[in-house]
């Protein structure tokens, strides 16, 4: 069967956001040599989102005000979020890259991927840019998925450190997308209670596994195994996509967790078994946050290998860790709308 498509492109190094800034060009540099090391991996070109394509998710007009930064030696929508001449074509190849990516997965070309690209997406909002992101990119795939490709269920799991508010506040009131979540609470951006759960039609399909800080892989392993695996076989995924961050890597400056490599690996291989049972092993992830070199570099290369092998073993690990009292107050939360 078709192998593992990556989407990663020099282009992404032209987003500038200035010294000192986390969210820096060497992030996408430093698995550049891993990838092209790798043989066996399939390079898929990307290519610009359209306009039409950006609007799937975004407001024209802020699309416009990022298009406008071009003509901009410096811009900042906020504090954390500058942008230099190159960002806006970095952030329409990075939307893009991933909807290529989507379309290499759908004609068969390859089984899954990853993208690697920058600026991250997960917490731009329908009309404003915050937290290092310009376009949603995850929730531009989702919605392109559904729209172009026709498929009626997308799971997203979001196992960034942070909480995706931007990708949540689009889906809330969908149930053809189920948001997943796996975030530091209380933290930035403050959104991603366990009680925020969707509303309306959308109601039990927004997913908040709000962590405390100091969370390692045993927890997210238990929470894995008792909500999120759950969950997702139950709503029967067409397409499994993965806002993949390392950021909740113990090495990370910003954030406070301890997961380490082989826990994102466990991560990824719960999610690859949930579509290769599920959806024809149709699975994408694409880079959100993550702001250690080595700690991504180290993840990406274990992640990369439950990619390449679609599903292995499950590694050995506890099934009960120091998380057990958070996790069952989750689940008594979700148990409302799913057998857990
Ligand atoms: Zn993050």
């Amino acid at each position: 069967m078709a192998g593992t498509g990556i989407v990663i492109d020099r282009r992404y190094l032209d987003h500038h956001t200035g010294a000192g800034h986390p969210e820096r060009p060497e992030r996408i540099a430093v698995l550049l040599p891993l990838i092209e090391a790798a043989a066996d991996l399939i390079r898929v070109p990307p290519r610009p989102a359209s306009g039409d394509e950006l609007a799937l998710v975004h407001d024209g007009g802020y699309v416009e005000e990022v298009a406008e930064t071009e003509h901009k030696p410096w811009f900042a929508f906020d504090a954390d979020t500058p942008t230099s001449p190159g960002s806006y074509a970095a952030a329409r190849l990075a939307a893009g890259g991933f909807l290529a990516l989507l379309d290499a997965i759908m004609s068969g070309a390859v089984r899954n991927g990853f993208a690697f690209v920058r600026p991250p997406g997960h917490h731009a909002e329908r009309h404003r840019a915050m937290g290092f992101c310009l376009f949603n990119n995850v929730a531009v795939g989702a919605e392109y998925l559904r729209r172009r490709h026709g498929l009626q269920r997308v799971l997203i799991v979001d196992w960034d450190v942070h909480h995706g508010n931007g990708t949540q506040h689009l889906f809330e009131s969908d149930p053809g997308v189920l948001y997943v979540s796996t975030h530091q609470y209380p933290f930035y951006p403050g959104t991603g209670a366990i009680d925020e759960v969707g509303y309306n039609d959308g109601e039990g399909y927004t997913v908040n596994l709000a962590f405390p800080a100091g969370f390692g892989d045993a927890e997210y392993r238990e929470a894995f195994q008792k909500i999120v695996e759950p969950i997702a076989r139950q709503y029967e995924p067409q397409f499994v996509l993965i806002s993949a961050g390392f950021d909740a890597h113990l090495r990370d400056p910003l954030a406070g967790m301890q997961v380490t490599e082989s826990g994102f690996a466990a991560m990824a291989h719960a999610l690859l078994t949930v579509a290769c049972q599920h959806c024809d092993s149709r699975c994408a992830a694409i880079l959100e946050g993550g702001y250690d070199l080595q700690a991504i570099h180290n993840s990406v290369q274990q992640v990369l290998d439950e990619f390449r092998a679609g599903t292995v073993p499950p590694p050995p690990g506890p099934a009960s860790s120091r998380g057990s009292a958070v996790i069952e107050r989750i689940r008594r939360v979700q148990s409302r709308y799913w057998r857990l």
